[in-house]
């Protein structure tokens, strides 16, 4: 028998394995058999066709899942669109109780959900019994707290519909609850299809739904594959579909959903920094990395896989680092003295070591602690690769699996160029003592999620989610449930009087060689804080209702776009200045509008054939407009997020950079400002395409521009075919969100065109420009990404 001081020597644990019998006893049950959750019921798949579902650290099968067909995923979206009529119009009071039944149950029967978790995917039971099931639960009750406040925190807005939810399988209980519990509190109905890997858990919450009393038909689980998941985000009665998984399948879903009006969030992979100062607390760092990288085997989309450490301290670092990776345990999920568990799957264990494989390759060095691992099963390694070059393979592509690679770094400037230097932008991990340049850093690194001496820290109250190709939208947080509401506006109309299209006058677009028209009644573009004429060479003659040519106006093309993005690109000061230097701008334009009032007034009533009157009303709405959103440009703050932990957690509203805007046909001057001035003033500059057919009230504005101080290159206008410049914009790696209100272009084309850098688009449609549905806080917000910031506080 081992005595206790020699065991303190080695530490040394003997086997403390969890019990899994009520588990086992749970699927007996079910004869280790189960249908879809459809309607309140488990139900027989249409096709009767079922697979396997194994525990990747022993290979023993757990339970056979239904296959999902298409038929099954209609009745499932059948019984979540008769549920929405009722749970839609239940008083937010009633739905938080639902909520609230529901995060009780799941607490009583969290150690159930432990294990089975870690028997499904693999994971450590510590983490799943310590992290996941109690996150899950806290959720629920946060989010049953919303369901109570919506009516009077939320007034205006309402649920979007039956929602199509698609999870992958590293948090399998935790991210269904991240999706389901903000849809249901704001009054939708979801049907959620988990990963084939792991559907366990999502089937086991389907019965505490029915225990919890929850109405049938709001919560259907429908299990399968790839195939069943695309038929649930395809089908015509989903409003809304929210998808964790690969940027591969995101960019998939980005175009299956293009043109269809579905709401769309997407929250995908990354490749995030853990930046190490010297004056960091080297040891509490490494303990860090450990929390970072050897977490859920590394199969985390926030994980901390690139681990940049400054050049003085690197190799005292990586030699801590490879003696505590020297102790971590690699073993049984339901041990409970495991750090490292199994990986997923056997597919994804070659996946991995093909990346290590492919790291060495390209020279990395790489280290593997000499300790026990487990003769059988998925299990790999905690791995170190030093001697990464930035722009290697194992650098740039998300390995999901317990892979840290290294790289050095000299200044802080150093840091954010590498730290930035990744198409994802996830999360991010800053070590230093140095607080001012901890959140100096924070504010730069182009992160959704930055922790400050901490690491995958997670919360209800937080927003998380990602820029550039990790995704867009937020899940958790106010920001988290915006995905799931839209405005209830008015019905949309087609615009002010004075902008209102006369359908039957034809937008000429057709190209006239600009020598061929005296050049002083062309409209150049506006690139760069300059006139420019077009790289065409080509003008087109715009036309009023009448017939009357009264103008011509520059023929932009790729090459336009491309020089006012570049041109934009140098003008990132804009988003750095104060809000107080950027309203006292928009002031100046606002000033300058109204000063020349009259002009503009004449510039709509040749355009359009407005009345005076009505003219007059429009340019007038237009400079309130301008006020608005000068007087905003210091007051769209953000918050201090209430998160469980001791933190201060900032949820801080950022510009995305460069914004394609493309603006409408009616109210060709109110439509401008309105799109324009919210997007300038959270700190965004804009490549800004006016409407085609009325183009020469945004021309004129150039004066406005030069004589306001707008500094170069923050507003360039190209004219010319809307629907073609649009998609040149959705294309285009650097404008990082897009505006499209065009009457001409094709929401499909557009949405599709953007799967690139995954963008978010907004296709806002036609409103009426001159009522409150054209101004307010939803331009704000639809013109930021939402960035947390966790700052420690306490010793
Ligand atoms: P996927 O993105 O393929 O899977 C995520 C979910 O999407 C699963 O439920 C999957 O179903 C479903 N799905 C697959 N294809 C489609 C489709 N065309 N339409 C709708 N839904 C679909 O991830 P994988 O499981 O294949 O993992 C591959 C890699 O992705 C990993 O190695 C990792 O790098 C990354 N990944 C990243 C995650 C993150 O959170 N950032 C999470 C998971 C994976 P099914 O499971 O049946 O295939």
């Amino acid at each position: 028998m081992a005595i206790i001081k020699d065991i303190l020597q080695t530490m040394e644990y003997g086997p403390s394995p969890e019990s899994n019998e009520h588990v086992i006893a749970w699927l007996g049950q079910h004869e280790r058999g189960f249908g879809h959750f459809i309607d309140g019921k488990f139900t027989d798949p249409a096709a009767n066709d079922s697979f396997e579902v194994s525990s990747p650290a022993n290979g023993n099968v757990l339970a056979h899942v239904a296959r999902g067909t298409t038929e099954d995923v209609d009745r499932a979206v059948a019984a979540a669109t008769r549920a929405f009529k009722s749970w839609s119009k239940l008083a937010g009071h009633e739905r938080a109780r639902h909520l609230y039944a529901l995060a009780r149950h799941i607490q009583k029967r969290e150690r159930f959900l432990a294990v089975l978790e870690s028997m499904d995917n693999g994971k450590p039971i510590r983490e799943s019994r310590d992290i996941d099931i109690p996150l899950v639960a806290r959720h629920f009750y946060h989010h049953a707290g919303w369901a109570e406040l919506i009516e009077s925190e939320l007034p205006g807005y309402q649920p979007v519909g039956v929602c199509g939810q698609v999870i992958p399988w590293n948090f399998p209980l935790l991210m269904l609850a991240w999706k389901i519990a903000p849809a249901l509190a704001a009054g939708n109905t979801v049907v959620l299809k988990p990963a084939e890997q792991t559907p366990l858990t999502a089937l086991a919450f389907a019965e505490i739904c029915r225990e919890a009393g929850l109405p049938d038909g709001v919560v259907n689980i429908v299990t399968g594959e790839g195939e069943t998941g695309a038929a649930l985000v395809g089908h015509p009665g989903v409003a809304k579909v929210a998808f964790t998984g690969s940027t591969e399948v995101g960019r998939i879903i980005r175009r299956a959903t293009a043109g269809t009006g579905k709401k769309l969030s997407l929250e995908l992979g990354g490749k995030s920094p853990f930046i190490v100062f010297e004056d960091a607390d080297l040891d509490s760092a490494v303990e860090g990395l450990v929390d970072a990288i050897w977490f859920n085997q590394g199969e985390v989309c926030c994980a901390g896989s690139r681990l940049l450490v400054q050049e003085g301290i690197a190799e005292k670092f990586y030699a801590k680092l490879r003696a505590r990776m020297a102790t971590l345990r690699v073993g049984d999920p339901l041990d409970k003295s495991t750090d490292i568990g199994a990986v997923v799957s056997t597919e994804q264990l070659e996946r991995i070591g093909a990346l290590v494989a492919k790291g060495k390759q390209e020279g990395a060095e790489v280290f593997q602690p000499s300790i026990p691992m487990p003769a059988k099963g998925c299990f790999f390694p905690p791995t170190l690769m030093t001697g990464v070059e930035p722009a290697s393979t194992v650098a740039m592509v998300e390995i999901f699996g317990p892979v840290l690679v290294a790289m050095t770094f000299r200044t802080p400037d150093e840091a954010v160029a590498l730290a930035n230097n990744t198409r994802y932008g996830l999360a991010a991990s800053i070590w230093s003592e140095n607080i001012n340049r901890s959140l100096d850093l924070a504010a730069r690194v182009k992160a959704g999620v930055v922790w400050i001496n901490a690491t995958n820290l997670f919360d209800a109250a937080a927003g998380f989610g990602g820029y550039h190709e990790s995704g867009f939208g937020r899940e958790g947080g106010l920001e988290g449930l915006y995905e799931y509401l839209v405005p209830s506006h008015g019905k949309p109309t087609k615009g002010t009087k004075a902008g209102k299209p006369q359908l039957n006058a034809a937008p000429s677009t057709t190209a006239i060689a600009a020598s061929a028209e005296p050049i002083d009644r062309t409209a150049k573009l506006y690139i760069g804080g300059k006139q420019a004429r077009p790289d065409s060479g080509y003008s087109y003659a715009v036309v009023n209702p009448a017939g009357k040519t009264v103008g011509l106006a520059g023929l932009g093309n790729r090459k336009d776009i491309r020089n006012a993005v570049e041109a934009a690109a140098k003008a990132g000061s804009w988003g750095a200045a104060t809000g107080h230097n950027r309203a006292q701008i928009l002031y100046y334009i606002a000033e300058n509008l109204s000063a020349r009032a009259a002009e503009f007034e004449a510039r709509l009533r040749s355009l359009t054939s407005a009345s005076a009157k009505d003219a007059a009303v429009e340019v007038a709405t237009s400079i309130r407009r301008a006020f608005f959103y000068a007087g905003f440009a210091d007051k769209y703050d953000g918050a201090v997020h209430a998160t469980k932990s001791r933190h201060v957690t900032l949820a801080m509203n950022e510009p995305f950079g460069i914004m394609g805007i493309v603006c409408p046909d009616e109210a060709p001057l109110l439509g401008f400002v309105s799109l324009l001035m919210p997007a300038l003033a959270v700190g965004n500059r804009a490549v800004v395409v006016p409407s085609a057919r009325y183009p020469l009230a945004a021309t004129d504005f150039y004066q406005l521009l030069d004589t306001s101080d707008v500094p170069a290159g923050v507003v360039s206008i190209v004219t010319g075919e809307t629907a073609s410049l649009a998609k040149t914009l959705a294309e285009h790696d650097e404008v990082a969100a897009l505006w499209d209100f065009g009457s001409t272009t094709d929401a499909a084309t557009i949405e599709a065109a953007s799967a690139g850098n995954l963008k978010p688009v907004w296709t806002g449609g036609s409103r009426d420009w001159s009522s409150s549905d054209g101004q307010g806080r939803e331009f704000l917000r639809r013109a930021t990404q939402v960035k947390n910031i966790w700052v420690p506080y306490g010793e």
